[in-house]
């Protein structure tokens, strides 16, 4: 697999990378099939049938309207929040979705079929499409699996292949069918932490340098095509934390959950006017509420690297570049300007993410919560202490602190949503990223368990860990907490 960092970091909406961006790429690749076979105007019903964990929680992560809004051939990293309401609306009145755009037939969310008990065997989040004519015959069908970060996988394509990030690794606008677009041999290729500081070690790059040159491989752009494409990922997470604040009253979805980002931005505001140091953690905390209650609404973030722990990297980018001390590196230290910062950051995070995806696993649904939040965090960490000025060693260090302690984290929110634990989970775990960083920058690089085993780990415990600990809201909290 050549995973870009832009795979790791794409733009989608909410609530869920898994059950909301990768099910609508789905649909909007299951709607492509049939234009460009040109049976679109033959089709005249679709049957949805979801299984395990899309099926269970799908409700509550806003699974159904997705694939209805796929369908019609919107694309999470287009469609605008606005949008997503008036399409849903529309069809919700109609009854009818425009098919890739253009073919008008009648499918409602009650007919999506629903099978919770039934798992296929690639993967627990597992879609399936069939495309009907007026004589009852199946024109097409279609499985897909979303398999964790908005990443989708077509049966018969193979595992492990890039059947669609939407993050446009192989040039601008995604990448449809497997790898399209991927140039294969990167120049630094790894897959375990191993082989990345091997290559930092033989080449004397830091560990965001050696993933900044296999990106214009992987992207097909040069070094400051990558920068801006880096820095309008951040300022999509700027935008998100910005719309968050201006936004008040209950998240959807029947939990009661009060909006608290804006209200605890005003009292920050008139208890620290001049951005005191001794503030960071609110601060900290503030933007990872703020991005995940805007998750939770269905709006526009970036999966970082995935929705639900979309608040991690966020958090903690804004620590690093507001709060670093002289001599810490990043801005205040004056080694790094504010916009090298970001890109920095993002690029070292990207690669610790690629461990991830390589090794284990991103998804909820597969390994608990230890994958989504837990991965975030590593991944921050990694990005917090390359711009630090950490070795790689020390960088590598950074997020296996972070995961070490995140293992075992289960998924079990409350209603099938992802608010409760998960939006104050993001600032718990960025407070845990940014302590971990700063303890690998007090060490030297050495410790006892390296990034590959506390990863080898993470992926043992996920596949030991109950069915109902995993993006099923059968378990835990879900279960424990009664919903009023
Ligand atoms: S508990 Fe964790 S894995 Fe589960 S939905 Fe929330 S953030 Fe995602």
């Amino acid at each position: 697999m050549t995973l870009s960092t832009f795979d790791l970091f794409s733009v989608g909406i909410g609530p869920s990378s898994s059950h909301t961006v990768g099910p609508m790429r789905a649909a909007s690749a299951f709607a492509s099939l049939l234009a460009d076979a040109g049976q679109l105007p033959s089709v005249a019903s679709v049957r949805v049938d979801l299984y395990g964990s899309l099926a269970a929680t799908g409700r509550g992560h806003g699974t159904f309207g997705a694939v209805l809004l796929g369908l019609e051939g919107h694309r999470p990293e287009e469609i605008l929040p606005e949008t997503v309401e008036a399409r849903r609306s529309a069809i919700a009145a109609s009854g009818c979705v425009l098919l890739g755009g253009e073919r008008r037939i009648p499918l409602r969310e009650d007919d999506l079929v629903l099978h919770p008990l039934t798992v296929l065997p690639r993967h627990s989040n597992g879609l399936r499409f069939s495309a009907v004519a007026a004589d009852g015959g199946v024109l097409a069908s279609e499985t897909y699996y979303s398999v964790g970060g908005g990443f989708v996988e077509r049966e018969g394509d193979g595992g492990g292949g890039v059947a669609d990030s939407g993050g446009g690794g192989g040039g601008a606008g995604g990448s449809d069918g497997a790898g399209g677009g991927r140039v294969g041999a990167v120049p630094l290729p790894f897959r375990t932490a191993a082989e990345l500081l091997g290559h930092c070690a033989a080449s004397g790059l830091s560990v965001a340098d050696v993933m900044l040159r296999n990106e214009v491989v992987v992207s097909s752009c040069d070094e400051a095509e990558v920068h801006r494409r880096l820095l309008a990922i951040r300022d999509v997470m700027d935008e998100c934390v910005a719309t968050s604040l201006g936004r008040t009253g209950l998240l959807p979805g029947g939990l009661s959950v009060r909006r608290r980002a804006p209200e605890w931005r005003a009292r920050l505001e008139s208890a620290d006017p001049l951005g005191a140091p001794e503030y960071w953690q609110e601060w900290v905390n503030l933007v990872a509420l703020a991005v995940n209650e805007e998750n939770a609404s269905g709006g526009r973030v970036v999966t970082a690297p995935t929705n639900g722990a979309a608040g991690i990297v966020p958090a903690v980018l804004h620590y690093a570049r507001h709060y670093l001390r002289p001599g810490e590196g990043g801005v205040a230290g004056a080694a790094l300007g504010e916009d090298d910062v970001c890109v920095r950051f993002l690029l070292a995070a990207a690669a610790v993410g690629v461990l991830y995806k390589e090794q284990a696993s991103i998804s909820g649904a597969e390994v608990g919560c230890q994958g989504e939040v837990g991965s975030a965090s590593s991944m921050a960490a990694a990005g917090l202490a390359e711009v630090m000025g950490g070795t790689p060693a020390q960088v590598e260090n950074a997020a296996e602190i972070a995961m070490e302690h995140n293992l075992g984290l289960t998924c079990d929110p409350i209603g099938g949503l992802v608010q409760i634990p998960c939006i104050e989970r993001n600032a718990l775990a960025a407070a845990k990223a940014i302590n971990a960083a700063r303890m690998a920058l007090w060490g030297d690089g050495s410790h006892h368990v390296s990034l590959d085993q506390v990863i080898a780990t993470m992926r043992e415990t996920g596949r030991d860990m109950n069915s109902k600990y995993k993006e099923t809201s059968l378990g835990g909290l879900a279960v424990n907490v009664v919903e009023c």
